[in-house]
């Protein structure tokens, strides 16, 4: 008889209530409990991305270290960006690629630099030999009560984090993007129904809905489609750095319908399904992993 894969998604990661814990931003994964789960022992690829060259940005820890495992498990060399401070995380992960036999290049560097965005552009296709997904995950949040309490440096440094290093970096790309490309950016459920603490936060993940249609609608007669994947609250080092006030820690994720957060793991499928050549007929659309809070 064959076995059955059926199992139950409410109870087949972590649903209990969280240490109080608190790091500064960017935090490091490594220091965390528990540690997130990325599919470091998990995810098993079937050549969905065979031959495939992958720049992808936040790319140490939590959903980019998901979807750089997976991308690598699914056939295709990457370079991850992610800030310096964040080396430990990023050597990490350019372990877990290399034992797959795949290529990770490692380009730390901030991505509010508009110039920096391009050399990592640059980088990524001459050490990969080419560049055909982006996969923009990185980000920055931090909850504040009130809008007294958000500088105007605070403001424009998270619009230039979210939202201007997509448009940044993609600009760099795409003289270098064959037809076949893909781009996924990262929206949140924050895009579509704002919690009152992320001022800062939310707005730019409505900007992000809104260039990834954009740009999909420009891009589709060139044969690059672009997607956004919109996470709901996933257990990562942006939620435990200020990206949530301490206090709401425990019990983050408890009030979605599946009564838990999700793991950075749980993102992989859609990333990669998103890049692959199964979803040759879908661009322009946002992706919902919320855990059943509705992203309409
Ligand atoms: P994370 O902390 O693991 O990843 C965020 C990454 O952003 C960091 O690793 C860092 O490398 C990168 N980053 C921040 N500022 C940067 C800068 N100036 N230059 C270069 N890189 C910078 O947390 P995560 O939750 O996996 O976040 C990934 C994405 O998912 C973000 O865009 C976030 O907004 C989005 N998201 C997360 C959640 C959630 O609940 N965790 C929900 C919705 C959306
Ligand atoms: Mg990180």
């Amino acid at each position: 008889m064959t076995e059955s894969t059926v199992e139950d998604p409410k109870t087949k990661y972590f649903n209990g209530k969280y240490p109080k814990q608190k790091q500064e931003a960017p935090a490091v994964q490594k220091k965390m409990d528990p540690r997130p789960d990325c599919g470091e022992k998990s995810y098993r690829g079937s050549g969905k991305l065979k031959g495939r060259k992958a720049l992808i940005t936040g790319g140490d820890s939590g959903i980019g270290r998901a979807v750089a495992i997976a991308y690598a498990r699914e056939g295709a060399d990457i370079a991850i960006n992610y800030l310096p401070v964040e080396e430990e995380d990023a050597r990490e992960v350019q372990k877990l690629v290399e034992a797959e036999d795949r290529k990770a290049v490692l380009i730390p560097g901030d991505l509010s630099n508009e110039s920096f965005c391009k050399e990592m552009v640059e980088k990524a296709n001459q050490e990969l030999g080419g560049l055909d997904i982006l996969a923009l995950i990185a980000g920055k949040q931090q909850a504040y009560p009130s809008i007294e309490e958000i500088s105007t440096e605070e403001l424009r440094k998270t619009f230039e984090i979210n939202v201007f290093s997509l448009f940044w970096t993609v600009k760099a790309a795409l003289p270098l993007l064959p037809e076949g490309a893909s781009i996924i950016t990262t929206s949140s459920v924050e895009g579509y129904n704002p919690n009152p603490m992320l001022l800062s936060y939310a707005p730019t993940k409505s900007a992000i809905i809104g260039f990834t249609k954009s740009l999909a609608k420009q891009l589709a007669s060139k044969g690059i489609r672009v997607n956004a994947v919109a996470p709901g609250p996933i257990w990562t080092p942006l939620q435990i750095s200020g990206g949530q006030p301490s206090e709401a820690i425990p019990q983050f994720g408890q009030m979605t319908p599946m009564k838990r957060a999700g793991q950075p793991v749980e993102l992989a499928g859609a990333y990669v399904l998103l890049a692959s050549n199964e979803s040759s007929y879908v661009t322009a659309q946002v992706y919902g992993v919320t855990g059943g809070i509705p992203t309409a």
